[in-house]
């Protein structure tokens, strides 16, 4: 089920880069499929293993050389960090180091791990070095997953958390990196470079700032591709699965929950003032993805003010 939501956004951004609004040159167009086409999706943060038995031995191989302590605590955290910053440090050099490309991750190998403080991944995450997705099994639980829970309920959580990742592949720090995890310097530039990619990285600047433009950029593009990819899809390509729907609802009804399901994945007991500095808090994340969103001003039929109908259209910031 993951990977048809993943090839449905695949194919839907596809759709937006061979528009091409950007008007790119045929060379920087190119290089951008190539890395969609590329982009893969993999379950699970383990290697891919035949038997219980030779994962186990994997796993032991590959922490071989870490030593823990059962009464040490804070020794054990030192030390474990030091064992995935040496792996990301790894990761790094072949990043910048293009001529070790060929050292590339192995399929089986098991992957290195960016660390954020202390925790350990429960989220999906993007790996520029492998062009790979990397979705936990831990997330396919309520809310998010139940088995055959209506495609709407999955396009608007689930399909929305792999755009927002997919998204993460085609940022501006993103697009110097080829699929196979290589500095491509020349025609980084060359998208860099084009004018309305710049405009618009600029607009997402000025509005959220440097700090926070990746995740802004994932976040509308990643509901967008969720939304087009559900809504929009050709007439016949989509079967509306019609037990997600009431009786007599109508279209508004089934945008207006796709949008209230996608902001439910953000309700959490937690402490909203907590400031994350990439992503802002979820409330703003909710508000930031969906403000001048036209589909949702549809749905929930959003007035303009007087001075936007009189002066301006205010519209998202969109790099491609
Ligand atoms: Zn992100």
């Amino acid at each position: 089920m993951l990977q048809g939501i993943f090839q449905t956004l695949k194919h839907r951004f596809g759709q937006k880069l061979r528009a091409n609004r950007n008007a790119f040159g045929r060379k920087s167009l190119k290089f951008l499929l190539s890395k969609l086409e590329h982009m893969t999706l993999r379950l699970s943060i383990l290697p891919r293993q035949k038997s219980d038995h030779s994962l186990e031995r994997r796993i032991e191989r590959h922490y071989h050389d870490l030593q823990l302590n059962a009464s040490d605590y804070y020794g054990n955290l030192l030390a474990t960090l030091k064992h995935s910053t040496e792996q990301q440090l790894h990761s790094l050099l072949r990043l910048l180091l293009p001529w070790l490309g060929k050292v590339q991750t192995k399929r089986g190998q098991p992957l290195p791990v960016e660390v954020h403080g202390f925790g350990s991944f429960g989220s999906p995450f993007y790996m520029l070095s492998t062009n790979t997705l990397v979705v936990p099994l831990s997330l396919l639980g309520p809310p998010l997953y139940s088995p055959g829970q209506s495609e709407l309920l999955s396009y608007s959580s689930l399909g929305f958390i792999l755009g927002h990742e997919l998204s993460h592949g085609f940022t501006p720090d993103a697009v110097r990196i080829d699929s196979r995890g290589r500095a491509q310097i020349g025609i980084g530039l060359e998208v860099l470079r084009n004018r309305r990619f710049r405009d618009e990285a600029t607009c997402l600047r000025f509005r959220f700032g440097a700090e926070q433009l990746e995740e802004k950029f994932a976040d509308a593009n990643g509901l967008d591709l969720a939304y087009s990819a559900y809504f929009d899809a050709a007439e016949g390509d989509r079967r509306w699965d019609e037990n997600s729907i009431e009786p007599g609802q109508t279209s508004t009804l089934r945008q207006q929950h796709f949008f209230l399901n996608f902001a439910q994945f953000f309700c959490s007991d937690e402490d909203s003032s907590q400031d994350n500095d990439d992503h802002g808090t979820d409330r703003r994340r909710v508000n930031d993805a969906v403000a001048n969103f036209e589909p949702f001003q549809q749905a929930f039929n959003c007035s303009k003010s007087w001075f936007e109908k009189r002066y301006r259209q205010r519209t998202q910031c969109r790099l491609y």
